[in-house]
């Protein structure tokens, strides 16, 4: 990778991600592995007239550490200063921006009993923080950098300085940043992504039903008011446009949790906590839940299910045409920030509060009541296919198709 690439990504990361404004304070949650475009962010963002920049550093070899000698007693706490911290972010109205590079297996022969008690215990502690992130009352946004042992993963028979170069080139590729003008490129996607999100808004969906030769035989129903979001999206509390992931492709929204019937099927494996669920499926029943499977990895499926109430109903529905870019690429990432944005997908758990009109000020009970979901879960899991067929139902009983062959119809 040159220093060109790295300052035009730091950039977008910067301008099309959390869209810094002068004077704000800018907090960056990277692994230790991604120094060096840590380091092009922090002088990009002073640059373009941040206040301050703060790094928030992890590694995976310490976090391992962590969770093998740690108690489970030790675990389920979180340190009140970490809740603190998080109480001082959102009071100085941060932007935050989180570069993800670790490795995929970082975490594999942890008990996943002791992954899921701090798990919990995090989700619990930092909910006010997170609640402020996923109804855009912070901007934020999520960027990639290639680590030593995620390109080994993704390209085992390479060797490992090819392997660090194309998985670059994947990572350049998926945020557009292989054009002349990535920025302009950007604006263009983001245009594309609106317009979708118009026509569903505009077509007041009630249903819709996915159909595959996997079996996926689906409906979901859609809350009153809902909003198809993607691409660049407002901050709830100033308006300023940004884009919580880089890459993105999807159009999302989120189900009425109590209208989910049938049968679905994934269509790539899950990677989570380090470990692979391939082969798995789901069975609602007026939205819950009511049978899973899994031909490998079942156990960990059944610790994101089993949760808490919530993580036994949807909280995010998201279209991706089958042609994105990413899985033109033919690779899994093990990342989620990259494959959900090669297929149709759903997530177990949480919604995004702000996919209701009105929802980013409303509480949990009442968002409960129009039926979005609430957990400490969100999990996103892959479920489009070259053959998959989305109609929808519209509240005036017309239908309109959505997606044919795996791909947009609009
Ligand atoms: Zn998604
Ligand atoms: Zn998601």
């Amino acid at each position: 990778m040159t220093k060109k690439q790295l300052n035009l990504y730091a950039e977008l990361l910067v301008k099309i991600g959390v869209n810094l404004q002068k004077g704000e304070m800018l907090v960056i949650s990277a692994p230790i592995s991604a120094v060096d475009l840590v380091k092009a962010t922090v002088k990009c963002a002073y640059k373009h007239g941040a206040e301050n920049v703060n790094v928030l550093w992890n590694d995976d070899e310490i976090s391992k550490l962590g969770y093998k000698y740690r108690s489970k007693k030790s675990l389920a706490e979180v340190p009140d200063w970490i809740v603190e911290q998080r109480e001082y972010f959102i009071d100085k109205k941060i932007v935050y921006l989180g570069i993800s590079s670790n490795d995929p297996e970082a975490l594999k022969g942890i008990n996943p009993e002791k992954l899921a008690i701090s798990r919990r215990a995090s989700g619990k502690a930092l909910k006010k923080f997170h609640d402020y992130t996923s109804s855009n009352k912070i901007r934020w946004a999520l960027g990639a950098y290639p680590n030593k042992a995620w390109a080994k993963k993704m390209f085992p028979n390479l060797s490992p300085k090819q392997a660090m170069d194309k998985l670059w080139e994947y990572i350049m590729k998926s945020v557009r940043l292989d054009t002349e003008n990535p920025v302009l490129e950007w604006e263009k996607h983001q245009e594309r992504i609106l317009n979708r999100c118009k026509i569903l808004n505009d077509a007041k969906i009630d249903s819709f039903t996915y159909k595959n030769s996997l079996g996926t035989e689906l409906t979901v129903g859609m809350p009153k008011g809902y909003i198809f979001c993607g691409g660049a999206e407002n901050g709830a509390l100033d308006g300023i446009a940004f884009t919580a992931n880089l890459p993105t492709e999807e159009v999302f929204s989120c189900p009425d949790r109590n209208r989910v019937n049938g049968k679905v099927y994934s269509s790539m494996p899950l990677c989570v906590n380090s470990a692979i669920v391939n082969d798995f499926g789901f069975e609602f029943k007026d939205g819950r839940i009511v049978d899973f499977w899994a031909k490998e990895g079942y156990e960990n499926l059944k610790n994101i299910v089993e949760t808490d109430d919530g993580s036994h109903y949807l909280g995010e529905i998201a279209l991706v045409g089958y042609n994105s870019p990413i899985r033109n690429l033919n690779t899994l990432f093990y990342k989620t920030l990259f494959d959900e944005n090669a297929s149709c997908h759903f997530a177990i758990g949480a919604c995004y509060p702000t996919c209701v009109e009105g929802g980013g000020d409303m509480s949990t009970e009442e968002l409960l009541q129009k039926g979005l979901n609430d957990s400490l879960e969100h999990v996103d899991f892959m479920i489009g296919t070259a053959d998959l067929t989305i109609t929808a139902k519209t509240v005036d009983g017309n239908e309109l198709k959505v997606f044919e062959n795996g791909d947009w119809v609009f």
